[in-house]
């Protein structure tokens, strides 16, 4: 087999996609991981080391025709991995064909990974070989983000990242559940879930049924959150636009599967100047739905981002977005002022607001967060809460609360004590607060 690496380095691997749409979507995601890895796909038996076959076993001519492709494959190259709808009953395929190299069922990208892997070696790259299972992370071993989607399929006038990366393309949820796991397994303690739309998880799947050990679960946000509840670590999600079925998600909440904590990037709260950036999910009525989210959960930790300054902002557009906060008291909230992005629509739209005014703006909007977050903070002292450690600096211990994110939000500051470990929880009792943080000391 060797020898027909004459010409190239990377390993070569041949590739037959048979069946139906979602097999095809199995099969790219197939490919795209043997073409990262440093495969290379050939057209031809003779030319590969090895053949993936992705089968269809939908109807009895779906699967005569599986049967006849892998005895084609075993004929003219001998070297055979078998995926697909038809891997789904391994038997009657080990049957038929013992001299397979391996047998998985659909959407099993990692197991046919895995099967390559031990058959034909990935080929050596000094960037990836050295990788841990769990592959690159840049944040701490402690916690990690969980991207479940890439792209959108909303066209706010302020932003390009959907002319950027596309529309909306959820990852298949026994993927997403596969690789949490794997980092829960490396030491995880947090698991950040985001996407640039964490709502609509599943909307371009059509909510399509997945599997994770055997357990049918929707592509859905809610499905996905109760799983990720069950791996015993802290869940957060980020970037969640208030859809309605976003609901179902707080009594997750309250029963502690998931963290209390919900970052919804509301933007405004003038309807005018929503409609004119062209949010999603603006509709209805945001401060009740906060009133009954907190009513089910107390604990909830809401945090927000706003925009000031968009085009065409008045005076009375930015005073309502004051009043809103004022009756939302949300706990944390980001502010930035409007800068046109090149290519975004909302760089044609009139009535430019002066930077001077942009800026005394968010600074007025910054000042009465402060006294708003001053005072919800203030209601902690005397609370034990759990925390998870994340530095040890100089006798000072720098811990997180579950409405706490990391880099966005505020941090509990605890006094040193031996018992305390980085990337472990702690029980803490809140002594001291201020506009952002916390102070507290260990609970014995
Ligand atoms: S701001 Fe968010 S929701 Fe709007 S288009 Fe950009 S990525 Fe999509």
């Amino acid at each position: 087999m060797a020898s027909r690496r004459a010409s190239y380095d990377s390993p070569t691997v041949g590739f037959v996609s048979l069946g139906c749409p979602k097999a095809l979507v199995d099969s790219e995601q197939i490919l795209s991981r043997l073409q990262a890895e440093g495969y290379r796909i050939v057209p031809s038996y003779d030319a590969a080391e090895l053949v993936v076959i992705n089968t269809c076993g939908f109807i009895d001519s779906a699967i005569e025709e599986s049967l006849d492709a892998i005895g084609e494959a075993l004929e003219q190259n001998g070297r055979v991995i078998v995926t697909g709808c038809l891997g789904a009953r391994a038997e009657q395929v080990w049957e038929a064909y013992p001299e397979l190299l391996a047998v998985t069922g659909p959407h099993a990208y990692t197991e046919v990974m895995d099967a390559v892997h031990r058959h034909l070696p990935a080929p050596h790259d000094p960037f990836t070989s050295l990788l841990p299972s769990q592959g690159i992370k840049l944040t701490p071993r402690h916690y990690a983000y969980l991207k479940i989607a890439e792209g959108c399929n909303h066209r706010c006038t302020f932003c390009i990242i959907p002319q950027l990366r596309g529309d909306l393309v959820s990852y298949p949820i026994g993927e997403v559940m596969r690789q949490a796991e794997t980092l829960v397994q490396a030491g995880v303690r947090e698991l950040l879930v985001i996407s640039q739309d964490t709502s609509a998880y599943g909307v371009d799947a059509k909510y399509r049924t997945g599997f994770w050990k055997c357990r049918p679960l929707k592509t859905h946000l809610t499905a996905l959150a109760g799983a990720l509840g069950e791996l015993g670590v802290w869940i957060r999600l980020h970037y969640v636009y208030p859809y309605p079925h976003v609901d179902e998600l707080i009594p997750l909440m309250a029963e502690g599967k998931i963290l209390p904590y919900l970052d919804v990037p509301l933007q405004h709260a003038s309807p005018r100047l929503l409609k004119a950036m062209k949010r999603p999910a603006n509709s209805g009525d945001t401060l009740e739905r906060i009133r009954r989210w907190r009513e089910i959960c107390p604990d909830l930790a809401l945090r927000s981002t706003f925009i000031v300054g968009f085009p065409g902002e008045t005076e009375a557009d930015f005073e309502q977005l004051l009043v809103f906060l004022e009756e939302a008291q949300l706990d944390r909230v980001g502010c930035f002022t409007y800068s046109p992005v090149e290519g975004a629509t909302a760089n044609q739209l009139p009535n430019p607001v002066p930077e001077e005014v942009r800026q005394e703006r968010m600074e007025r909007l910054m000042e009465l967060q402060a006294d708003i977050s001053a005072t919800r903070l203030r209601r902690k002292i005397g609370q034990t809460v759990e925390v998870l450690v994340d530095a040890i600096e100089d006798g000072q211990v720098i811990a997180r609360s579950s409405a706490d994110a990391p880099e966005i939000d505020g941090l509990v500051y605890i006094a040193d004590d031996e018992e305390l470990v980085v990337g472990e929880f702690a029980q803490v009792k809140v002594i001291e607060t201020d506009e952002h943080d916390l102070y507290a000391v260990r609970v014995t």
